[in-house]
């Protein structure tokens, strides 16, 4: 394209590079309000347009984390009571109910037979606790540094569905060797440790761009370019699909989650749906099987960094470290060559973009972001959905919020009905390689 050309293009473009667009996340339809948008409901053979790619903010700082509203689950209380249980919560999707337990051991305690033997005593009473549950899943950390998943990792975890609860209770605690043969279960190899660069607590909401003026300037040239392309794929960077097919990719992040993760796989097999998931390597490392199931059943893994860190803070080499790592656990695994990556807190670089290019993968963007970690509701978080759903789109969710969960049956239905086709990225980009 020539320089007036190019002029032209980024006058008419100007508009929705208001201050007011640039903060909302990705593109933003003219008059809407980012993730806040109500109303209209997708009618079957109308189809809104994919509208242009407004681009973030710069920002030279840290920008503030979104706080992740605490949602309450139910808890079951087990009999007789475990002393190092913390507790066993619970959830459904509308057709399974799973649960997790959680375990804490001090320090002077931990000897891998304990481990096994308080895993198999908090998922027995579990089972016992609530016929209705099809799953048990538990993770035993170290007492002592316990910071949720987000801390050193768990010394031990287990996936139990109820189908398989008698051969986890008759593993031998005496001999860890013989465990492997269970299959959903892992043992850390290694002392917990804090992670290696501390996790962001930033959610996938606003797109942020990190850079100087010139920076900026560079890249809104490239995203404007890319969204007249009618396809964002560009340099390896995917803002949206194709406007004008009737697919759109679905995807999770931060994914996976030990309680979340078996009702998120059960609903997509009963929507008949393959979906992304973005994973964190080092959730995916405690939690192998998932990773596994997710791959088995059809779905695509992307990376999502190791340590759920914002790339743009981090040198070059770090960053590499940080995507390769996470690949090192996915791959093997999900036995897929990773090609997507979800920048956590949706931060990103000029020199983020560059090294995730490097390491032979696609920045993953997305259209559509209904703020599902905000738990604003089912009925909110139904009506965003289906009022951003579009051809082309590549709609965000999270796979450990309860809300997302309960809403995601109707949420499949709803899109089909509307002639929308939900599919993972790697869909959205094939054409591209024909
Ligand atoms: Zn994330």
């Amino acid at each position: 394209m020539n320089i007036p050309m190019l002029s032209t293009v980024l006058l008419l473009f100007g508009s929705s590079l208001s201050s007011t667009s640039l903060a909302q996340t990705g593109p933003v339809r003219p008059g809407s309000a980012g993730t806040n948008t109500p109303n209209s409901s997708l009618t079957p053979g109308v189809r809104p347009a994919l509208p242009p790619i407004a681009l973030p903010p710069i920002q030279n700082s840290p920008s503030p984390s979104a706080p992740r509203l605490l949602q309450s689950l139910p808890t079951l209380t087990l009999t007789p009571p475990i002393p190092e249980l913390l507790k066993v919560e619970y959830a459904g999707n509308g057709f399974i109910e799973v649960a997790h337990a959680i375990l804490l051991v001090p320090k002077a305690q931990i000897k891998s037979p304990l481990l096994l033997e308080l895993a198999q005593r908090a998922v027995q009473e579990s089972f016992q606790a609530r016929t209705t549950l099809s799953e048990v899943d538990v993770s035993v950390f170290q007492k002592e540094g316990f910071q949720g998943l987000a801390g050193p990792l768990p010394l031990l975890t287990a996936s139990v569905p109820i189908t398989r609860l008698e051969d986890f209770v008759k593993l031998n605690s005496q001999a860890p060797k013989t465990w492997s043969r269970y299959g959903r279960l892992w043992v850390n190899a290694t002392a917990p440790r804090s992670p290696e660069r501390m996790p962001s607590l930033a959610l996938e909401q606003n797109l942020t761009f990190y850079g100087s003026p010139p920076d900026l300037s560079k890249q809104r040239v490239h995203q404007v370019l890319a969204s007249l392309r009618g396809r964002g794929m560009n340099s390896s960077v995917m803002f949206h699909g194709d406007p004008s097919s009737d697919e759109s990719a679905l995807t999770f992040d931060d994914a996976p989650h030990p309680l979340f993760a078996p009702l998120l796989l059960d609903t997509l097999r009963r929507g008949g749906v393959k979906a992304t998931f973005f994973c964190i390597g080092r959730n995916a490392e405690a939690y192998p099987y998932f990773v596994r199931d997710m791959a088995r059943a059809g779905h695509e893994i992307g990376n999502h960094t190791y340590d759920h860190v914002r790339l743009p803070l981090l040198t070059p080499d770090e960053a590499r470290d940080e995507l390769l790592k996470a690949n090192t656990v996915l791959e093997p695994l999900s036995k897929q060559k990773i090609r997507y990556f979800r920048p956590p807190g949706g931060e990103y670089s000029l020199d983020s973009l560059k090294t995730t290019r490097e390491a032979g993968m696609v920045t993953a963007f997305w259209t559509d972001d209904p703020g599902d970690f905000t738990n604003p509701g089912t009925a909110v978080l139904r009506e965003r959905l289906l009022a951003k759903l579009r051809p082309g789109g590549i709609v965000l969710l999270h796979d450990n919020v309860l809300e997302t969960n309960l809403i995601l049956p109707a949420f499949l239905n709803e899109a089909r009905r509307s002639g929308i086709q939900l599919v993972p990225m790697k869909e959205l980009d094939m054409p591209m390689q024909r």
